[in-house]
């Protein structure tokens, strides 16, 4: 082989190797050209799948919160200000079709308060969150709610104007919308039941992808279902608490009610009645006219007891037949009032296919009667069963248990009164006082003596009054009972009046002696402290003994005149208790007859002609008149 043989192979070999080379380079760059658009599809696909999760997040985000048993309203709100900065949007709210006397309308119903939201506002002339606007047929947002379809819209300003046709010119919103970089508003129907608005949503984009369509859609099936659950968790709630033959309250609702009215009741000091129910003669209705027939007078005893309460009065079905009102605020004289109305009116209704149904009637007043809950239903199933025994058709008040006496009730707040203040006497007459009332039982096995009771009043009353008169207390106490039987009061009243009567002037002991034996007229300040504090002092003695929380209103209101004179509460007439009226003429009385540095006693007859005086001023006629009958039965001077 020459020399230009070899050349010619070794220049072949050679070529061969650049074409290869030549080849393996275009491989090459066909691979890198490959990778990196794979590289780019990734990074979208990344993308994509980390929007895709965070979508998924907030939708678990609104799922959590609408299986919470919050309010409608608050999951809304919840739910549409997690969809602020999703996908760059920036801002949207729920507009509800709503429906009222006046017609058809729509209004927003769940907004971000925000400046957004303000500047928006500016831009039409009505108020924004008060205004109401109609979606006519061939607008803009009629095929939303009409097709429930949604809608992406770039000619914002067209779509406001249809919404509000007031709107005076685009060019304050034109402004609004290039500040807030907004392009389009995509608006989706909302249908759940009960239910028909549209979810908003101010975006920064001019045309919306379909994933985000997608998004948005799923978004506003989660507010459908969100609506769902709220209706469903109210009607759940009231299913709960109501009883379904009569929707008056169930048991369970009634317990709960009574333990929360007797908290407040003790709290604020004030009464409240049960009025316990039962239809009668039931059975024998279903027995001759069959269950139907039954549950009709069931029925219509509901309707009566609902037509015959007020809002805040608690009437609740806790039985086959058995009915329960609780009555907050209400004594138990408004209690039989109330319960005599509901009596009768029942009486009165003609039950279809029945013809007249009764009822035997409970009544018992909280604090009044008793501060403990088990025994105030005891007391007015008692009153009640004792309603079926005399008869039935008819409303009886319950009796306090015989086993606190009212003589029990003033030991104990003796007692803790002793124990509490400072009462200016020597100690050893505390001690001996303390003693003599804890061994009461000791001493006296058929309950206490009322002596014994007499005794610390007038001890007590020795401290503060210089014109104290052993005995008075006792005396007092007569006159006052005489009286209040000449009205008729029942027991509790009576027992009330004798507690009253023991504790009336218990805030005197917190005023200066001097003011008290003062010979001079008493200065504006010296008579307000004579005044008004013995009642502020009264009221805070007292008020920490629950079982006496029913006296302090008619201590309260003993230096009340009926002409609405008196004080503190400037009452008049019938606003006065009359257990309160009572004991202002008693102590009126005893004061007249008692020499004063101011003046000499008035002799019985004299004091008599001036209460006779004072009749349709500062007494009632009628208590004046039973005062002189009381007086001249009994002669409590001797
Ligand atoms: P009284 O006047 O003494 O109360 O007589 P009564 O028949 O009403 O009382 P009793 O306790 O003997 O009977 C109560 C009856 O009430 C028996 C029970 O079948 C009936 N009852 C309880 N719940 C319902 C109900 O929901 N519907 C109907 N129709 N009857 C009921
Ligand atoms: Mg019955």
């Amino acid at each position: 082989m020459g020399l230009f043989d070899w050349i010619r192979i070794s220049g072949d070999a050679l070529k061969q190797i650049e074409d290869k080379m030549y080849q393996e380079k275009k491989d090459f760059l066909e691979v890198y050209q490959r990778n990196i658009a794979l590289e780019k599809e990734i990074a979208l696909r990344t993308e994509e799948l980390r929007n895709a999760n965070q979508t998924l997040l907030t939708l678990e985000h609104v799922w959590d919160m609408m299986n919470s048993s919050r309010p409608l309203s608050s999951v809304l709100e919840t739910i549409v200000s997690s969809l602020h900065g999703e996908f760059g949007y920036m801002y949207s709210c729920i507009i509800q079709k709503q429906l009222d006397t006046k017609g058809t309308f729509y209004s927003f119903r769940t907004y971000l308060q925000n400046s957004f939201l303000e500047e928006l506002n500016a831009c039409i002339p009505v108020n924004i969150f008060e205004a109401r606007f109609t979606i006519k047929e061939g607008s803009q947002l009629y095929d939303v709610v009409q097709n429930k379809e949604a809608k992406c819209f770039n000619n914002l300003w067209d779509v406001l104007f249809e919404a509000y046709p007031e709107s005076p010119s685009g060019a304050k919103f034109e402004e609004f919308k290039k500040k807030n970089l907004i392009k389009s508003l995509i608006a989706l129907p909302i249908v759940s039941k009960g239910f028909t608005g549209i979810l908003l949503v101010f975006s920064p984009r001019e045309d919306t992808k379909d994933s985000e369509l997608n998004f948005l859609s799923l978004f506003t099936r989660q507010i459908e279902l969100a609506i769902t659950i709220a209706n469903l968790f109210e009607t759940v709630k009231k299913q709960a608490v109501t009883d379904p033959l009569t929707e008056l309250f169930n048991r369970r609702f009634y317990e709960d009610a009574l333990s929360r009215e007797a908290v407040r009741a003790l709290r604020l000091n004030q009464p409240f009645t049960l009025i316990s129910l039962d239809l009668d003669k039931l059975k024998q209705i279903n027995d001759t006219l069959g269950h139907q027939a039954g549950d009709a007078a069931i029925r219509a005893v509901a309707r009566v007891i609902t037509k015959n309460s007020r809002s805040i009065d608690v009437p609740s079905r806790v039985g086959g037949e058995e009915f329960t009102i609780i009555l907050p605020g209400i004594d138990s004289q408004g209690g039989l009032i109330a319960a005599e109305r509901i009596r009768s009116s029942l009486e009165n209704e003609h039950v279809e296919g029945v013809g007249k149904v009764t009822a035997s009637v409970g009544v018992a007043t909280f604090i009044e009667m008793t501060t403990d809950v088990d025994e105030l239903v005891e007391i007015a199933d008692k009153a009640m069963y004792f309603a079926k025994e005399n008869g039935r058709n008819q409303v009886k008040l319950a009796e306090t248990k015989d086993s606190i006496s009212w003589q029990d009730i003033a030991i104990d707040a003796f007692l803790q009164i002793l124990d509490r203040h400072k009462i200016p006497f020597g100690k050893k007459t505390a001690d001996e006082l303390i003693k003599r009332l804890q061994t009461k039982q000791e001493t006296n096995t058929g309950g206490v003596t009322k002596e014994l009771l007499y005794d610390v009043a007038d001890s007590i009353s020795k401290t503060y009054s210089p014109y104290y008169v052993r005995g008075i207390t006792k005396q007092k106490i007569r006159l006052a009972y005489q009286i209040a039987k000449r009205f008729d009061l029942p027991k509790v009243d009576l027992d009330k009046l004798k507690l009253a009567m023991l504790l009336y002037d218990i805030g005197n002991v917190m005023i200066p002696n001097n003011v008290l034996t003062k010979k001079t007229p008493l200065t504006n300040e010296e008579k307000e402290v004579i005044t008004k504090h013995p009642i502020i002092a009264a009221q805070e003695i007292l008020k920490p003994i629950t079982p006496i929380a029913g006296i302090i209103p008619i201590i309260e209101h003993h230096h009340e005149n009926w002409d609405g004179t008196g004080y503190p509460g400037k009452k008049s007439g019938d606003e006065i208790p009359l257990i309160s009226q009572i004991i202002l003429i008693v102590d009126s009385y005893f004061a007249m007859i008692q020499d004063r540095p101011y003046r000499s006693a008035y002799s019985k007859e004299e004091a008599v002609a001036e209460i006779q005086n004072l009749a349709g001023k500062k007494y009632s006629v009628e208590l004046v008149k039973e005062f002189v009958n009381a007086i001249n039965d009994i002669d409590p001077f001797i």
